[in-house]
């Protein structure tokens, strides 16, 4: 089969599907690889390096290049227009955001196409080297704290110096999932005290041992359990006790990092205007579910507003400020996820396989997760 890796159009996208490194290796699975010229520009990737390892190197948007593509390797979904120029039953993968997505539903469906959106694989052992949900969250984790603590106006780290004793910043983590987990260790590397809220119980003993406190869900009969792995959404009520119990933690915090989130639904409102109001002048809060709906009140995408004194940065989009590494690990998870799909120089998905039924949302054009594209219809 024939892959073609495209420049990215969404806006502010810097990263790209495949790393000179990732096309050897699907050329050594038999394939044949193109690559639009300018694809890993933003990324750190010159053309020169994909056309050394054996990638044809093709003008972006050329015709016949992507009516030749069995499998188009994508970051983000290219524009319905795009979709229309590859061929009937091309595979597209990439992270898709399929949920209640219709004019994907529609593109796959007009264009015979076959997708694996890439949020839908099960978190599974057998599944962590291909879960690109992981790797580019745990980007983010780590840079909201680098942001954080650039932007606060006190260090992080305790310090004893000639002028004094400095206490060391206080950090609250809302979320423990992937990025939570590495904003806490980076946050304890910088030697912050970090406190973590999450519902999950199974989060605490993780939380404790990269040195952080644990702070414990209120205890509800309606207490929200977790499936899969990922936490289901919390009441009204569950939610409304978690933000009293919060608002006392975040009136003495530095920084607070907001990384909770529920799959395919809007994120759970943590921090309230009256828990802004009680936040210090100075204090920063990075809020990774924004485009989500956002953990905390008033943040904007890719914005950082100042209410108030307390510096509110949304951070959306974490891993393309990080786009070398982010672009190896994601390429890398794309290998990972294909490998067994294309054994002796053909593609072939098995549908027996929970890795692929778990992602393949469509094939040839037939909607096979309507479950998740198309909810309620
Ligand atoms: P996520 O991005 O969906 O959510 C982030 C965190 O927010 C989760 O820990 C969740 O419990 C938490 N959260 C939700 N509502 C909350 C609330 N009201 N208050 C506080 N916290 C709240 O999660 P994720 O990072 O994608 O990871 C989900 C789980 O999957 C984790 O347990 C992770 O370790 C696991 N995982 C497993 C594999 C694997 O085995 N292949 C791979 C990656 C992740």
């Amino acid at each position: 089969p024939r892959l073609l890796i495209p420049v990215e159009s969404t806006p502010g996208e810097t990263r790209v599907a495949a790393t000179p490194d990732t096309v050897k290796k699907f050329l050594s699975f038999g394939c044949d690889v193109s690559v639009e010229r300018g694809a890993g520009t933003t990324s750190g990737y010159l053309d020169q390096a994909y056309a050394d390892q054996g990638a044809q190197l093709i003008d972006p948007g050329d015709a016949a290049g992507w009516s030749q593509a069995d499998i188009f390797l994508c970051v983000q979904p290219p524009s319905a227009a795009s979709l229309a120029r590859l061929r009937q039953g091309a595979l597209v993968v990439g992270l898709l955001s399929p949920y209640a997505n219709e004019e994907l539903t529609a593109s796959l469906k007009r264009g015979a196409l076959s997708a694996m959106a890439l949020e839908l694989l099960p978190r599974i052992s057998r599944a962590q080297s291909a879960d690109a949900l992981s790797s580019q969250a745990n980007i983010a984790g780590y840079k909201s704290v680098l942001l954080a603590s650039a932007a606060l106006d006190r260090y992080f780290p305790m310090l004893m110096t000639a002028a004094g004793t400095v206490q060391p910043a206080k950090v609250v983590i809302l979320g423990a999932g992937v990025a939570g987990l590495q904003a806490v260790a980076t946050a304890r590397r910088l030697g912050a005290v970090v406190y973590v809220s999450d519902i999950r119980p199974a989060v605490k003993e993780q939380v404790e041992s990269l040195g952080a406190r644990f702070i414990e869900p209120p205890k509800l009969e309606d207490k929200p359990a977790e499936s899969g792995g990922y936490a289901k959404q919390a009441s009204d009520a569950f939610l409304a006790a978690q933000r009293q119990q919060l608002s006392d933690q975040l009136a003495e915090a530095d920084v607070a990092i907001c990384t909770a989130q529920v799959p395919g639904r809007r994120a759970p409102r943590l921090i309230s205007e009256d828990m802004l109001d009680r936040m210090r002048p100075g204090a920063v809060v990075v809020d990774l579910a924004v485009a989500q709906g956002g953990n905390c009140a008033d943040t904007v995408p890719g914005q950082t507003v100042d209410r108030n004194g307390v510096k509110l940065i949304g951070g959306n989009d974490l891993p393309c400020t990080v786009p070398n590494h982010a672009s190896a690990l994601y390429a890398r998870n794309l290998v990972a996820l294909l490998e067994p799909t294309l054994k002796d120089g053909d593609l072939k998905l098995d549908l027996e396989d929970e890795l692929i039924a778990g992602c393949l949302v469509a094939q040839d054009g037939n909607i096979l997760r309507g479950d998740v594209l198309t909810p309620g219809a």
